[in-house]
C-alpha cells in the first residue's frame, strides 16, 4: 500500500493532517492513504501562488509555452504509470484510461501552441469613431486562481484548467478529488520536475469541506474554476461571491441521443451504448436519454438490449473488460437508488439494473436499460452518473428536439441519422454546448466545453478555456 504526500506548496512535498484512504473500486481493497491538507495549507498555498504571479505573469509566453511542451513530454514518458493509477483508482477499463492520458497530453500541447502566440496579440489597436484618440486592448493573466475538480475523469479535468490557466500567466492552487487523487498525484510531480518556478503551481489534497470550500472563499483568489455537482457548484459560487470572486462552473447534465427516422440501427446502438456506458456511464456528458423514431424503436430496443448484455463488465486490467466499475461506495448506492425509485415509479426495465454475477466484490452494476419512464420521475429528469440508459420512442423530429430539450440541464447531445440535412437542422434546434452527429463523443482541444441553462457558467478547451483566466484591459489616449 502506497502512503503519499498530498500537499504540494512552494516547490515542496508536505504531509499534510487529513488521512485519506483512497480504495481500488474493483475489489474494495485500500490502494494508498494520502496525508491531505486542511484549511491552513490551502491559506499557505494560496500565498505562496500570489507571491510567485508577479514574476510569473511577467514571462514572456514562449517561455510559458516551452514549460507545457515539457509537461506534455513528461505526461508522455509516465504515460503507463498514469494509466495503471487512473485504471486502479477509478476502475475504468485499461483503453479508457489510455484515452484519458492521451487527452492530457493533447490539451497542453493546445495551449503550448495558443501560448506561442499570446505576447504578439497581447496588445491590439481598437478602432475608435474619433481622431482624438488611440486605443488599445491588452489581455493579462486574470491572478491566482483555485481549480477544483472532480472524481470521474482526474487527470483530463485538471488538464483542462492548468493547461490555459499556465498558459495565460496565472498561478493555481489544484484541489483534486479526494476519491481519485493518485493520478493526480503522479501528474504533480511531473509537473513538479518540469522547472516551473516555485509557487506557480500549488496542490492541497482533501475532502471539499476542509478543503474546497477554504479554497471558494480565499479573498486572494481571482477566480475559481469548479467542475463537480451543482449542489457543490452552488455551493462555491456562494462562497465565491462574498469576496466578488470569479467563478466558471462545469455541472452536470441529463444530455439526449435522438435517433432520427434515417439513422443506420447498427451505428445508433453502438453510440447508444457508448454515449451511455464509457466511463460506466459517469460521464457529465452521458447521453442517458435514448429518444428513437418510432418506426425503428422495436428493432432499436431488440438490438440495444442484445448488445448491452454482451458487454463485458469486470476487472480494469482483464483484457476483455469493455466496463469497468463504479468509483465507490457511495456512487455504488445512490446509482442503485435511482435504480429501484425508476422501477417503484413505474418503469420497465429491460437489462441490467444488478451487479453481474461472475463479480462478487467490487462496485460494478451490468449495462442497464428502461423503457416506459415516467416523464416526471426522476430516472428521466436528474443525472444518474452510472450504466443507465432510458429509451423512449417518438412521433416525429419536433416530439424528439421538445423532450430533449425539457431539462433544467443544456450540456451536449448526439444525433443519429442518414439524413445530414435533418441531422443539422435538429442540432440546430438542440440546447446543448456541444452536438455530436454520427459519431461518439469525440472531444478536442479546439471545440468548446460547457453548456447551456445549469450544466455550466463560462466555457473551457479552445480559446475560451484561456480567456477565461485573462483580465481585458482598454488603454485609451489622447492624441
Ligand atoms: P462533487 O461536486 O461532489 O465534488 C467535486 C469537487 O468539489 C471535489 O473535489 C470535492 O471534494 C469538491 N467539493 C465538495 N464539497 C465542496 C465544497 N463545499 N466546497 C468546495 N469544494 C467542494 O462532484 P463529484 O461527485 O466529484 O463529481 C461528479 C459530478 O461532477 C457530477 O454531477 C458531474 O456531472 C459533474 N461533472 C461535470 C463535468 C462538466 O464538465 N460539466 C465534468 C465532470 C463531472
Amino acid at each position: 500500500m502506497m502512503s503519499l504526500a498530498g500537499v504540494y506548496i512552494e516547490g515542496t512535498w508536505q504531509h499534510g493532517p487529513q488521512l485519506l484512504e483512497v480504495i481500488n473500486p474493483s475489489n474494495e481493497q485500500l490502494l494508498a492513504q494520502v496525508a491531505g491538507g486542511d484549511g491552513a495549507a490551502v491559506a499557505r498555498a494560496t500565498q505562496a501562488a500570489q507571491d510567485a504571479f508577479a514574476g510569473w505573469s511577467a514571462t514572456r509566453s514562449a517561455e510559458r509555452a516551452a514549460l507545457l511542451r515539457v509537461i506534455a513530454d513528461g505526461v508522455e514518458a509516465r504515460r503507463e504509470r498514469l494509466v495503471f493509477l487512473q485504471a486502479s483508482n477509478n476502475g475504468k477499463p485499461l483503453a479508457e484510461a489510455q484515452m484519458d492520458v492521451d487527452d492530457v497530453i493533447a490539451t497542453f500541447r493546445y495551449y503550448a501552441e495558443l501560448a506561442d502566440t499570446l505576447d504578439a496579440g497581447q496588445d491590439s489597436a481598437v478602432l475608435l469613431p474619433s481622431d482624438a484618440f488611440v486605443a488599445r486592448l491588452r489581455r493579462e493573466p486574470c491572478g491566482v486562481v483555485g481549480l477544483i475538480v472532480p472524481w470521474n475523469f482526474p487527470m483530463v479535468t485538471t488538464a483542462w484548467k492548468l493547461a490555459p490557466a499556465l498558459a495565460a500567466g496565472c498561478c493555481v492552487v489544484l484541489k483534486p478529488s479526494e476519491v481519485t487523487p493518485l493520478a493526480e498525484l503522479e501528474l504533480a510531480s511531473i509537473i513538479a520536475e518540469c522547472g516551473l518556478p516555485d509557487g506557480v503551481f500549488n496542490l492541497v489534497c482533501g475532502t471539499g469541506i476542509a478543503v474546497g470550500a477554504a479554497l471558494a472563499a480565499d479573498p486572494r483568489l481571482a477566480k475559481v474554476s469548479f467542475t463537480g455537482s451543482n449542489a457543490v457548484g452552488v455551493q462555491v459560487m456562494q462562497r465565491a461571491a462574498e469576496t466578488v470572486k470569479g467563478v466558471s462552473l462545469e455541472l452536470g447534465g441529463k444530455s439526449s441521443m435522438l435517433v432520427l427516422e434515417a439513422a443506420d440501427l447498427e451505428l445508433a446502438v453502438e453510440l447508444a451504448c457508448m454515449g451511455g456506458f464509457f466511463n460506466a456511464g459517469q460521464m457529465c456528458s452521458a447521453t442517458s436519454r435514448v429518444l428513437v423514431a418510432e418506426t425503428l424503436y422495436p428493432d432499436f430496443i431488440a438490438r440495444l438490449k442484445a448488445r448491452a448484455e454482451a458487454i463485458q463488465v469486470g476487472d480494469p486490467f482483464a483484457g476483455e473488460s469493455e466496463m469497468g466499475a463504479l468509483v465507490n461506495r457511495l456512487q455504488y448506492q445512490r446509482v442503485q437508488k435511482h435504480i429501484a425509485a425508476g422501477m417503484e415509479a413505474g418503469a420497465r426495465l429491460l437489462c441490467g439494473g444488478t451487479r453481474p454475477s461472475t463479480l462478487p466484490c467490487g462496485y460494478f452494476i451490468s449495462p442497464t436499460v428502461f423503457t416506459d419512464v415516467p416523464l416526471d420521475s426522476a430516472l428521466w429528469r436528474e443525472e444518474i452518473f452510472g450504466p443507465v440508459l432510458c429509451v423512449r420512442s417518438v412521433v416525429s423530429e419536433a416530439e424528439a428536439v421538445a423532450l430533449a430539450n425539457d431539462s433544467e440541464f443544456g450540456l451536449v447531445a448526439s444525433v443519429v441519422s442518414a439524413d445530414h440535412q435533418a441531422a443539422e437542422r435538429v442540432a440546430n434546434a438542440l440546447q446543448a454546448g456541444l452536438v455530436w452527429i454520427n459519431a461518439p463523443q469525440v472531444i478536442f482541444p479546439q471545440t468548446a466545453w460547457g453548456g447551456y441553462k445549469q450544466s455550466s457558467i463560462g466555457r473551457e478547451l479552445g480559446p475560451w478555456g484561456l480567456s477565461a483566466f485573462q483580465e481585458i484591459k482598454h488603454v485609451v489616449s489622447a492624441l
